[in-house]
């Protein structure tokens, strides 16, 4: 299968075996490795095989396939790790704190009291706000 590919992506040199990594698992559309700065044990990282920066640009079904491997690797790390929980986390842009551009979905172990910071305190928006927000969004779709 043929996917675009970018010669100076970090991603792109270990799908095509340029560098090395912790390969978990491998399909046709995806690839899973571990995550050479882990948060916790056992961060994973679930990448499309193809060269697609974002949410907004990727094909649907190689996002599904990436998510599909991401819940194989969350359940691999469940069952072997036995994590207080998991995240997955998928980051867009840099103000999202993406620092790869090329779309992956984090599998981030968590245990109580660790510093990954995640985590936030619900509180309470304006309901106006909200709606206005809604309407625009609503109908964009
Ligand atoms: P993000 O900040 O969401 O774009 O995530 C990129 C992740 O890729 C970070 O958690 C990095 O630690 C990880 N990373 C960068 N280079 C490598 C590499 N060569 N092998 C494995 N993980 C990497
Ligand atoms: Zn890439």
């Amino acid at each position: 299968m043929t996917h675009p590919t970018d010669a100076t992506c970090v991603f792109c040199k270990i799908v095509a075996g340029q560098l090395p990594s912790f390969k978990l698992l491998e399909d046709e559309a995806t690839i899973a490795f571990m995550d050479i700065n882990p948060v916790n044990p056992g961060h994973a990282l679930a990448v499309a095989k193809g060269h697609w920066p974002t949410v907004d640009v990727i094909p649907a079904d190689v996002l599904a396939a990436v998510a599909r491997t991401a819940q194989k690797v969350a359940k691999a790390a469940m069952t072997t790790l036995k994590p207080a929980g998991v995240n997955l986390v998928q980051a867009n842009g840099p103000a999202a704190g993406q620092s790869v551009p090329h779309l992956h979905i984090h599998i981030m172990p968590r245990r109580p009291g660790d510093d990954v910071s995640l985590n936030w305190e619900p509180k309470a928006g304006d309901r106006a706000e909200i709606e206005a927000i809604y309407k625009k969004l609503k109908a964009a779709l």
